[in-house]
Formats: C-alpha cells, sequence, structure tokens
C-alpha cells in the first residue's frame, strides 16, 4: 500500500504524531494538519485518532461540552505476558479464556495456532498470558520480570504447565485496547458525533476513533468505506459498522453501511437516569474479575476454549452447565439473541 501511495505521489510518514488540526469556523472544515514541525492543508482528512485525542487537538477548541464528553471517555488497557516453554504446545487452541477467580490471567493465547511462523522453534511452546488492566494500576505498573514470573506461576496454579518449563518471557502493554463501554459512554459518543458532523471534510474510522469494539475487519471497512465517500461521493454512515455491537434493543434490520449520514438513533442515547445502574470501576470489560465463573468442573484449569481464528468467530461453549462470557454488548442487552463475537 505505501508503494502504491508513493507511486500515485503521496507520502506515508511514519512515528510522526498528529498534535493538531486546525479548523474554519466559517466552513467547519479542517484547513491544516499539524504534525510536529509540520503541517499541511488537507481537502479531506480521515482520522483513526481515538475520540478523545481528536477532540482535543482541534483548534479552536470544539466546544466545552463536547470536550467533556470527550474527557469523559474511558478504556481498558492490556498486557500480554508471552511465555517461551520448552516442549510441546499446552492446548490445541487459539486461545482460551480463563474463568478461574484466583489467577489474575483472563485469557491464554496460543500463538503458534494462528500461524507456525509464530512460533518457528518446533521444540518450544510459546502462550501469550493476557491480562485486562488500567494503565497505572498495580499489574501495570510491575516490572516486566515480576509479570514473568506471575505468569509462570499462573500457569501452574491452572495446571496446565509446571512453573519451570517457562524458559524465557517478556512483556507487552497495550495502551487503550478496549473503548470502555459504561453508563455514559453512549451519551458522550452521541454528543462528539453531533459535533463531527459539523465538520464537512473530517471523518472517524477505526476502533478508538469511532469508540466501537470494532475488530480489523470493521476497522478496515470503516476506513474503506470513508475514502468511498470522498472518491465516489457516496454517503455511507461509518457510524452503522459493526453497529450491533452498540445496540441495546434487539434489531429487526440488517446492519447497513449504505445509509446516511445521520445522527445516532435514539437507542444509542443512554438509559433513562432512573433506571441507570451505579457504576462499577470495571465497567465495561468482558474480563471484570467480579464477572468470573468457574464453568468447568473437574481439576486444572478453569476454562473456557475457543478454536478459531478469527475475531468474528463465535465462542463455543462445551460441556455440562458452562457458561458463556458476556461481551461488553452484552451487558446492557442480555436478551439479544444469537452468537457473539469472541472478544478480541
Ligand atoms: C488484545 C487485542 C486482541 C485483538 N485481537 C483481534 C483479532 O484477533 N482479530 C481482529 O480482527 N481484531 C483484533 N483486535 C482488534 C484490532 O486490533 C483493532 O480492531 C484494530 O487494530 C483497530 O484498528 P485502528 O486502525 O482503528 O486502530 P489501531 O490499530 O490502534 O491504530 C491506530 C494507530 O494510530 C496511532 N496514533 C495514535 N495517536 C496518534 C497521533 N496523535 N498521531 C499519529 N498516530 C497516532 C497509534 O499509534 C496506532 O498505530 C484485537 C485488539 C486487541 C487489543
Amino acid at each position: 500500500m505505501t508503494d502504491d501511495i508513493q507511486r500515485l505521489g503521496g507520502q506515508v510518514l511514519l512515528n510522526t504524531k498528529v498534535t493538531g488540526l486546525e479548523q474554519d469556523l466559517e466552513t467547519g472544515r479542517i484547513t491544516k494538519v499539524i504534525a510536529g514541525d509540520q503541517s499541511w492543508e488537507p481537502a479531506e482528512v480521515i482520522s483513526s485518532l481515538e475520540l478523545r485525542a481528536t477532540v482535543g487537538i482541534t483548534s479552536p477548541n470544539a466546544p466545552k461540552d463536547v470536550r467533556d464528553a470527550a474527557q469523559g471517555l474511558r478504556y481498558r488497557d492490556f498486557i500480554t505476558v508471552a511465555l517461551v516453554l520448552d516442549g510441546k504446545d499446552l492446548f490445541p487452541d487459539n486461545w482460551i479464556y480463563i474463568h478461574e477467580p484466583d489467577v489474575e490471567v483472563g485469557r491464554i493465547q496460543n500463538f503458534r495456532s494462528w500461524s507456525p511462523w509464530m512460533v518457528p522453534d518446533e521444540s518450544k511452546a510459546c502462550i501469550g498470558m493476557e491480562y485486562f488492566v488500567f494503565s497505572g494500576d498495580e499489574l501495570w505498573e510491575s516490572k516486566d520480570d515480576d509479570l514473568v514470573a506471575l505468569g509462570a506461576r499462573e500457569l501452574e496454579q491452572l495446571g496446565l504447565a509446571k512453573a519451570s518449563q517457562v524458559d524465557f518471557g517478556f512483556a507487552v502493554r497495550v495502551p487503550k485496547a478496549y473503548p470502555m463501554y459504561d453508563r455514559d459512554y453512549a451519551e458522550r459518543v452521541a454528543r462528539i458525533r453531533e459535533w463531527l458532523e459539523t465538520i464537512p471534510n473530517l471523518q472517524q474510522v477505526g476502533r478508538n476513533g469511532l469508540h466501537r469494539y470494532n475488530n480489523s475487519d470493521h476497522s478496515m471497512l470503516t476506513a474503506m468505506r470513508a475514502v468511498e465517500n470522498i472518491t465516489t461521493g457516496t454517503n455511507h454512515d461509518l457510524w452503522a459498522v459493526n453497529a450491533e455491537s452498540v445496540c441495546t434493543t434487539r434489531s429487526t434490520s440488517k446492519t447497513s453501511t449504505r445509509t446516511s449520514r445521520r445522527p445516532p438513533p435514539s437507542r444509542w442515547r443512554s438509559r433513562s437516569p432512573g433506571r441507570r445502574r451505579p457504576p462499577r470501576a470495571d465497567a465495561g470489560h468482558p474480563q471484570a474479575p467480579v464477572r468470573r465463573r468457574r464453568v468447568v468442573r473437574g481439576g486444572g484449569a478453569r476454562v473456557r476454549r475457543v478454536r478459531g481464528s478469527t475475531s468474528r468467530r463465535s465462542a463455543t461453549s462445551r460441556g455440562r452447565g458452562r457458561a458463556r462470557r458476556p461481551s461488553p454488548s452484552s451487558r446492557s442487552s442480555p436478551s439479544r439473541p444469537g452468537p457473539r463475537p469472541a472478544i478480541c
């Protein structure tokens, strides 16, 4: 893609932080994009910056209530602790969900099941112990060595391997991995969206760009639709992509991206104050410890296994009494029918 862009006279700048969007108040258009000491005068802007950032770097400032709405958006952060072990893979699945309340790990990836090239040494296995955290909390601030030790310890606690099998490991922190669906997010997003509608040459796309639990397919689709809007004059509503993940009522129509860029449907707006529950510190994340359940009886790990490769594949439950871990959207729509997308 970079080659294509360059062949057509474009530039791809890596490691270049966008720090400002200047807006013409009369037309509403973005007239300047600033990245460090460089700037451009764009005809069109497609942005996958998190909504909070886009609102924060626009000048003149967005209206105060829009800035407040953006500041209130929350994210769940993520740590994966990759452990390299001597011996065979610990399980054949791509990943397993951990429902055991006595450990911190929420999910374990088996990297070779995604691709043999991820673990090219046949004599080793490599897994990813996944921790769903908040930036700045105890786990986030832990030293990498301590996280590796924790991962190895929990692996043994779950009965999947001996800690001594772990050859080495390392930790990777991913800030803002998950846009949180807390009590107020829909109202906040709706207000920001109203404001975005007043900027004719700016389109937000992606996951945090729309504060939507989009997987990479959805994220790319929003970007492709945005390009079509520019190049072919369509009027795709990018907020309609993966819209079912935010619905709080049962939808009778199929999701379409061919709808116009209209204001948010009323079901996006938060429930009436009288029906609101108090917010939980960990609200909005599927791995919140408070929601963990033991779903498998018998020794060893209590896990739900997911075989399959893509995030759109539904999680399967096997065995008596197993429960499905709710996705963030299912929390607000417990009666929503059909299989849920796996969590990614
Ligand atoms: C743990 C985890 C597992 C996942 N597993 C899957 C999976 O199995 N399948 C799947 O389909 N999806 C999966 N996803 C979701 C997938 O990663 C996202 O849907 C996708 O990456 C979103 O793409 P995006 O372009 O919107 O955002 P990103 O991929 O986050 O890209 C945004 C980019 O913007 C850059 N940026 C931020 N601020 C600025 C700035 N001011 N200036 C310039 N650049 C900036 C960031 O550095 C980043 O590179 C997973 C996500 C997580 C967190």
